[in-house]
């Protein structure tokens, strides 16, 4: 089966078993092919509903988190983004992807080789006009193009970092794994004038988010 066939069938689980419920998450995700993010030796399992490794220890999410995450986010059109965990680029691609022409998705990776190979990986999929690969601690966010409509987090973290809420926009939404190091709960933050109001969906596992607001 081909990458697109097998791309299809993926969208289409994850519509049958409710993870991706709006047209735009379903679009976005038939779009961008995942395979090209992922390591060559993991291709073949590239549309299977599973993490898989990308390289310095890191992880791809599995594509129902990524989905569920999408629709939490509720993404549109000319909305600027903030992700700190950039990985292989493939949720950055799908962000970038569902913000347009006009919006903007700023993603932040600790490990430089990986932000590299993301960038290149971009290139192909020609979304990198849309997504700035920014190299460093992402738990203090990204001032220079502060504040953000939407912040997420794709590590594990102990505490909501207070630089990415200062850096949200008032009426933002900003979704974070928050926990241990072993077990965690997807918490989405909805930032109104000085409340910060927090649904909690459910556990979840993520690799660690290293940094001055994260783990050490
Ligand atoms: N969203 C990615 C998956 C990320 S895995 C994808 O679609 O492929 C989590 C990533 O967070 C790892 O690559 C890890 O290196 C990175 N990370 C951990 N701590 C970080 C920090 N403080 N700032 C930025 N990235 C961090």
């Amino acid at each position: 089966m081909s990458h697109e066939e097998d791309r299809a069938r993926m969208v289409k689980n994850l519509q049958r078993s409710g993870y991706v419920k709006s047209k735009e998450v379903a679009e976005a995700m038939t779009a961008v092919p995942r395979h090209v993010f992922v390591p060559r030796r993991a291709r073949g399992n590239a549309y299977a509903d599973r993490p898989l490794p990308i390289g310095e220890g890191q992880t791809i999410s599995a594509p129902h988190m990524v989905a569920m995450m999408l629709e939490k986010l509720d993404l549109m059109e000319g909305l600027k983004v903030l992700e700190i965990g950039g990985g292989s680029g493939y949720h950055a691609a799908l962000a970038a992807y569902m913000v347009g022409e006009e919006g903007l998705v700023v993603s932040i990776e600790r490990i430089g080789a990986l932000a590299e190979r993301a960038r290149e990986v971009l290139k192909e999929t020609r979304l990198e006009q849309r997504v700035v690969m920014v190299v460093g601690d992402g738990s203090l966010g990204w001032e220079k193009k502060a504040p953000y409509d939407r912040i997420f987090i794709t590590c594990a973290s102990p505490q909501i970092p207070p630089p990415l809420m200062d850096q949200l926009k008032d009426g933002g939404k900003l979704l974070i794994p928050l926990g241990s190091l072993h077990l965690q709960t997807l918490v989405l933050a909805l930032k109104k004038g000085n409340k910060i109001k927090k649904k909690s969906y459910g556990g979840c596992m993520f690799v660690p988010l290293i940094g001055e607001y994260g783990f050490s």
